[in-house]
């Protein structure tokens, strides 16, 4: 059993962020065993000592049979409310166009915006929650869900209402994101100063009714070449935080323009993509409280070369956590033991460094990371567990689904089909 307890193993143990040496500390208990009391885990250590518990003689026992457990993965960046694949893009990007010029003519995202702006409500929702149910079977039990295909009042709040309802129909817990700065949008681009009055729009029509109907905890923003720019990622920001919402960015993917500078001074929660970072963000990275989620998914489905410095992040003190980027546009995948893989075979981490970035940093680049991210006394008990001998081989096996049972709150919600739930 990987705990991911806190350092030095005391339990219950004050839990932080990974950062450094730390990443590779998994807490791992040879034949351990969990108490779990009304969805909260009331004790954590061997068989032996859990059994002895006189709490323990009357639980219900759940014989994982010597399988390895983990805390559920935490997906902190995903594009979940989407229509459609956009598999005809996926032949033009083999061929050797680029994701900027396949944009520039009216594909990527907006191309996935014309098709969430026709879809309904119902439609999207029967998709989600199919996809929410490979989530759960890929050993992942709380996810991101970012807004940004919608680009228009009635749309953005379509998504939004959808990540609100999702998270109380279905067992996976959701955070939900407002992305409406992921483009300017069609109808925009042909104005005089349209990002500009766009952004009005989120600050006047959409913030607001985002805050008074909660329906987002977060702010992000695609701050890129070909996007928008630092200063206007600022305001943006700075308007979300007004209306109680904590920021978050896309950063440094397509080229180095300063937006992670720009997310560390606004103390975002987390700044993600960092494929062109300097040594300067870098180091700054060390010293930061933002996490600094990778996704390298993106650079394995766009065939790109240049994958985040994620050793020269580690070495320098960065809280570096991982996540799928599930979207249908650069990173259609929604397995977070493929991410795994990608981390360690292009991003060079260990797999024990992979597994706590994917866990208990990706909880901490959530604000989550007091509730869920590691299997110790007082969280959730939020459960993957793999049919593998050694933890090593959730990575290893790239490719291959060996997940064999989640759970969530200490509720089965994906099981092997012979396991009675
Ligand atoms: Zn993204």
């Amino acid at each position: 059993m990987l705990t991911l307890r806190g350092a030095g193993g005391a339990s219950p143990a004050p839990t932080s962020a990974r950062r450094g040496r730390s990443l590779s500390d998994l807490g791992l208990i040879k034949d351990g065993a969990l108490l779990v009391r009304d969805g909260v885990i009331a004790a954590a250590g061997t068989r032996a000592e859990v059994e002895k518990l006189p709490e323990a003689r009357g639980a219900e026992k759940l014989d994982l049979g010597g399988r390895v457990a983990l805390p559920g993965f935490v997906d902190s960046h995903t594009h979940l409310v989407h229509a459609a694949s956009r598999a005809e893009e996926y032949e033009l990007k083999i061929a050797g166009a680029s994701y900027e010029e396949i944009a520039r003519k009216g594909g990527g995202i907006l191309n996935s915006v014309k098709k969430l702006r026709a879809a309904t409500a119902e439609e999207l929702k029967k998709r989600v929650k199919a996809a929410l149910k490979q989530f759960a079977a890929h050993g992942t039990t709380l996810i991101e869900a970012k807004s940004g295909y919608g680009l228009d009042v009635a749309s953005e709040l379509k998504i939004l209402k959808l990540h609100k309802e999702l998270a109380a129909e279905q067992p996976l817990e959701i955070a939900s994101t407002f992305l409406g700065a992921h483009a300017v949008p069609e109808e925009y681009r042909k104005k005089k100063d349209g990002a500009e009055r766009y952004i009005k729009l989120m600050e006047e029509n959409l913030l607001p009714e985002i805050a008074e109907s909660k329906l987002a905890e977060f702010c992000d923003v695609f701050c890129d070449r070909g996007a928008f720019s630092v200063a206007q990622a600022k305001r943006v920001l700075q308007a979300g935080r007004q209306w109680g919402l904590a920021p978050r960015m896309h950063a440094e993917q397509l080229s180095r323009t300063g937006a992670a500078q720009l997310a560390m001074l606004l103390r975002a929660a987390s700044c993600d993509h960092l494929e062109q970072v300097n040594k300067k963000d870098i180091q700054a990275f060390g010293k930061s409280e933002t996490a600094a989620t990778l996704l390298p998914g993106c650079d394995f489905h766009l065939g790109l070369k240049k994958y985040a410095p994620a050793r020269a992040l580690i070495e320098a003190g960065a809280i570096v956590a991982l996540a799928t980027d599930y979207n249908p546009g650069t990173s259609p995948t929604l397995s977070m033991p493929m991410i795994l893989s990608l981390a360690c075979t292009q991003l060079r981490m260990t797999p024990a460094e992979a597994i706590a970035a994917a866990t208990i940093n990706g909880a901490y680049a959530l604000r989550r990371e007091k509730r869920v991210g590691s299997l110790e006394v007082g969280k959730q008990a939020d459960i993957a567990v793999f049919e593998v001998a050694d933890y090593r081989e959730i990575p290893y096996y790239f490719g291959v689904n060996h997940c064999w049972m989640t759970l969530k709150r200490g509720r089965v919600i994906h099981a092997p089909k012979e396991y009675p739930t």
